[in-house]
């Protein structure tokens, strides 16, 4: 579903992504860890065109993204959760969830829409016509996935969505990804929390200084404690 080859990337002069392959097939949970400024956050931007200097492939439904920018990329089917959230604090969850389908062709349907995402997010069910700013930063987190979701994206990035948030909620979170996997969303997860990434991915990517250094099944590199500690500790 996404091939990625040779990905490149600069921040200026600097060479930031050195020639990263990645795959992810329809259904998959895949999760790209390591340590910090390894160049994950680098590689969800570069595929999502958020970034001015790329180089190398990135195929998405057969199709190269490279080039072209996030709005049709977005169109395509691949939505994108940055770290930092970026929902707007002043606005309810509900008019938060609008915004998700703004550039969306299901924009007729926003209500039912809204109705289907409260289903599956029962936290912000509760919460539709609460400020965002509000919320915890979990139930923030969560408005961030449910916003990226609601357009109905075929593969959807999560960078670090566990950061700062307590572990009731982040497992209610993992809950959902597994409920989303099965509903046949394909996720493509950067992950500090590297066991309960591992423990919930089918296949994981280790990335260091922007180069894809190993690749396999998720509780083969579960059971790497080698791997993890070299590539991974922060
Ligand atoms: P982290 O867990 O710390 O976010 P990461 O693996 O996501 O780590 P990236 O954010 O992709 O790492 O950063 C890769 C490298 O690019 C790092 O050396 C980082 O300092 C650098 N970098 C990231 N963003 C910028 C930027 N906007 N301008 C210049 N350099 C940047």
């Amino acid at each position: 579903m996404l091939a990625i080859r040779g990905l490149e990337a600069w921040y200026g002069q600097s060479h930031v992504l050195q020639g990263i392959d990645l795959e992810v097939e329809q259904g998959e949970i895949v999760c790209l860890i390591g340590r910090n400024g390894a160049g994950k956050t680098t590689t969800l931007k570069a595929v999502m065109g958020l970034l001015e200097k790329t180089r190398g492939s990135v195929r998405f439904e057969g199709e190269e993204m490279l080039g072209r920018p996030a709005h049709l990329r977005f169109g395509k089917g691949l939505a994108y959760v940055p770290e930092e959230r970026r929902i707007v604090p002043g606005l309810s969850v509900r008019e938060n969830l609008r915004l998700g389908l703004i550039a969306s062709p299901n924009k007729a349907q926003e209500n039912a829409l809204i109705a289907r995402t409260a289903e599956t997010f029962p936290r912000l069910a509760e919460r539709l016509d609460q400020t965002a700013i509000t919320m915890s930063g979990g139930e923030q987190q969560m408005l961030a996935i449910a916003r990226a979701l609601i357009a109905d994206p075929k593969l959807v990035m999560l960078d670090e969505p566990s950061e700062g948030i307590m572990p009731v909620l982040v497992d209610e979170m993992f809950d959902l990804f597994r409920k989303l996997k099965a509903a046949g969303t394909t996720i493509l997860l950067v992950e500090q929390n590297v066991e309960l990434a591992l423990g919930l991915a089918d296949r994981a990517y280790v990335v260091d200084q922007g180069t894809i250094v190993h690749h396999g099944a998720a509780a083969d590199l579960l059971a790497d404690a080698d791997i993890q500690e070299r590539y991974c500790a922060v």
